[in-house]
């Protein structure tokens, strides 16, 4: 394996009078996992520089001492990327505040370009057989960008973020090419199911890809998908808790609140963290309990994003309610809340993990969060009881939690009481556990899971796709070359042609044609194009191809440089077809986006166009309705890709083939499809026969060759080999 290169909005360093390295979370994560991989990082490194020479020599100083390689942007290029489009917009998307959503295409130009730049600069700098992490929302579109430029490379992509259901992404302006943008990588990670989940429903309904669990299948390359829950630095926390600052800080807290409990709540001061939800819920507990006051109420709120207008909103609301309340409840001795609004040192941030009784963390909605594992860390000797909101992707996890949700406010307040009473034996018993889960499962665990399954994605996906080809490749196109005569039975759409919003667009290529012509053009060849499609579109779409048509699934055959439609059979009972368009005709006004296509020898219904989950239920609905009215007639009930057909039991696929086959002498029979009309083909008991399924479904085929695109590659390789 070449280096490792993490691509981050932000360098983790600080550039003022000296360069520091900063100690992220990320930063830490990785390096444990890197010992015998050279890592680099690319991003911004937080300054703006004022001309040319300084940029140059710091750039310089950050590559060759810290192996950072800066990309340096303008106070726009950072006020409408990361102010606007990716905090003012992307933002409150991911974390379902789409009232929050501000737009501009100015922001959107400028994410559009600095995502180019990164791309570009990761691009220069990166070899075939490096790794690159791309981490979080402000890089969207890097993966695909990436791709594009180095298309050999390996791309994996970590949200840090909540993926939010399809309802609100769909509120993004551009949510297809964001979708798009993350389909570039090999591997996308989310921190929870919940959020893959979304990530592959917003694929399914803007961009109709369908996928499983595990994948989305992009063209002619997979996308991996992956729940990895971020960590936290326990060894930062571990050490930290066996220093005598720490020490010191600790018994100097525990003597200023000797009097109370202490209910700690550490956040940045963002919209989506519930804090004046949770600020009501104080205030309910504190009227209930006015007449015995003990309990002080910490707030660190670590200053955030001061040039969004919400944020800046927010921080006045909760000083307004932090002054109402400390004014109604605070006495000469004691002041309920203590609202600090700052970054406070580590050692400050563990001795208050380490005395707090409840920690407090209730946010609206929040992708991981981090302090209620960090809290968890630190409770090497005492007790203490973690309140957590439910809507945090932490709570997956530590399940042993107070889980609350943090719009019951009533319920909040309860919970909090019953967290203050609880007693030492249940607390033990509810934090142990997770304590040793969140040590154990860190955030280099979490990295090192992350980088294993992104080397080996890639390399089940070449072997995937080489084996398929390959084995046809050597063995088959030998075999084929070999031959007197081989016969080629290839299906139309979903095997020639990649599938478009409405079957009429899908017209073959200049490429296909070529392919076709070619493929035709050997003298050992006999080409079919043997499809469900109808007589005239073949014959309009292959005309002048030296190739033999079979429409309507085997109903009827055009040899070459004739034009006279045959019958395969002449004796064939189509009465069924009136009661059937009959049927078809109720399924056609609910879902929107359907339609009835009359074949002669078929009827079909599409739902291509329709809502992707409705159509697909009605289609099942379609299916037992038929199947119950139908039994005594000769048809066919079958269910292709976004549609339903119902056809004549009397021909198939199939029978087409074996007409062909008898009538002639070949020594190889290559027959390919994509759907379940083709499986007729596949299913014929001769050893002559090659059968090809594209696509992964379940299939009778000896083959599989995962996309149109690959297909065609074949036989343009074959026709490449032939005798002409
Ligand atoms: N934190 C900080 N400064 C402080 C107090 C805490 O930087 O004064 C850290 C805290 O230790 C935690 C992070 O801020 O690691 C907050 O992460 P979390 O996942 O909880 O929320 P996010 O800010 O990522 O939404």
């Amino acid at each position: 394996m070449g280096k490792l290169i993490i691509v981050s909005n932000r360098l983790p360093i600080t550039v003022g009078s000296v360069i520091k390295k900063s100690s992220g979370g990320l930063v830490s994560a990785l390096s444990g996992v890197s010992t015998d991989t050279k890592m680099i990082w690319i991003g911004w490194p937080g300054t703006f520089s004022s001309n040319s020479d300084n940029s140059a020599k710091l750039k310089e100083t950050l590559i060759n001492d810290f192996d950072c390689y800066p990309i340096f942007l303008s106070k726009k290029e950072v006020s409408d990327h990361y102010h606007g489009f990716s905090n003012a917009c992307l933002w409150p998307a991911l974390h379902y505040f789409s009232l929050h959503i501000h737009y501009s295409s100015r922001f959107w130009d400028s994410y559009v370009n600095i995502n180019r730049k990164f791309a570009e600069y990761i691009a220069e700098n990166a070899e075939d057989d490096d790794l690159v992490w791309i981490h979080d929302y402000h890089l969207f579109l890097v993966p695909q960008m990436l791709r594009e430029m180095k298309p050999n490379i390996k791309i994996g992509f970590f949200l840090h973020t909540p993926f939010p259901s399809f309802e609100v992404f769909r509120c993004l302006p551009h949510r297809e090419e964001i979708l798009k943008g993350l389909l570039g990588a090999d591997l996308v990670g989310f921190h929870t199911y919940g959020y893959l989940r979304h990530f592959r429903r917003s694929c399914l309904r803007l961009l109709n890809i369908e996928s499983d669990i595990a994948h989305v299948l992009v063209g002619k390359r997979f996308c991996k998908l992956g729940v990895f829950p971020i960590g936290i630095d326990s060894g930062l926390f571990l050490k930290e808790l066996g220093t005598k600052k720490f020490i010191k800080r600790r018994n100097e807290l525990k003597k200023a609140y000797a009097n109370y409990k202490v209910v700690l709540s550490v956040e940045r001061v963002d919209y989506t963290k519930g804090i004046l939800r949770r600020l009501e819920a104080i205030e309910k507990f504190l009227y209930h309990h006015k007449h015995k006051l003990d309990v002080a109420f910490v707030f660190i709120g670590i200053p955030t994003r001061g040039e969004v207008k919400e944020y800046k909103e927010l921080l006045g609301q909760i000083q307004k309610k932090v002054g109402e309340i400390n004014g109604q409840y605070s006495n000469i001795e004691y002041t309920p809340i203590h609202f600090i609004h700052k970054t406070i040192p580590l050692s400050d941030l563990c001795a208050l993990y380490s005395i707090a009784d409840v920690a407090m963390i209730t946010p609206l909605i929040d992708g991981m969060n981090l302090v209620a594992k960090e809290y968890l860390a630190c409770k090497t000797d005492s007790t203490g009881v973690l309140l957590l909101s439910e809507f945090a992707g932490a709570a997956h996890e530590l399940i042993s939690a107070i889980l609350v949700n943090p719009y019951d406010i009533d319920n909040v307040t309860k919970n909090l009481e019953n967290a203050l009473l609880m007693d030492d034996a249940e607390k033990d018993q509810r934090l142990i556990p997770m304590r040793s889960h969140v040590l154990r499962y860190d955030a280099n665990h979490w990295a090192q899971t992350f980088l294993d399954e992104l080397k080996q994605s890639r390399k089940r996906i070449k072997q995937q796709n080489n084996t398929n080809l390959k084995f046809i490749s050597e063995k088959v196109l030998n075999l084929i070359k070999k031959a007197k005569k081989v016969a080629f039975f290839i299906d139309y759409d979903g095997t020639l042609r990649e599938f478009e919003d409405t079957p009429d667009k899908a017209t073959p290529t200049k490429e296909i044609l070529k392919i076709i012509s070619e493929l035709a053009r050997c003298r050992n060849h006999e080409v079919f194009i043997i499809s469900g499609r109808k007589e005239a579109d073949l014959q309009k779409w292959f005309k002048g191809v030296n190739v033999t048509l079979i429409a309507e699934h085997g109903y009827s055959i055009l040899l070459p440089k004739s034009d006279k439609w045959q019958m395969t059979n002449p004796e064939i009972d189509l009465s069924w077809k009136k009661k059937v368009i009959k049927i078809l005709s109720q399924y056609v006004s609910t879902p929107q986006g359907t339609s009835i296509e009359e074949k002669k020898s078929a009827v079909v219904w599409h739902y291509r166009q329709a809502d992707p989950e409705f159509g697909k239920w009605k289609s099942q609905q379609l299916l037992g309705n038929l199947l119950e009215i139908l039994t005594s007639e000769n048809v066919v009930v079958s269910q292709g890709n976004h549609i339903v057909e119902v056809s004549s039991s009397q021909i198939n696929k199939g029978f087409a083939v074996r007409h062909f086959m008898q009538k002639n002498n070949y020594d190889l029979i290559v027959c390919a499809g994509d759907d379940k009309t083709d499986e007729s083909m596949f299913q014929i008991n001769d050893p002559r026969i090659i059968s090809i399924k594209i696509g992964l479904n379940q299939t009778f085929a000896k083959y599989k060759i995962l996309s149109p695109a690959l297909f065609k590659g074949f036989l343009a390789k074959v026709a490449k080999r032939g005798n002409i």
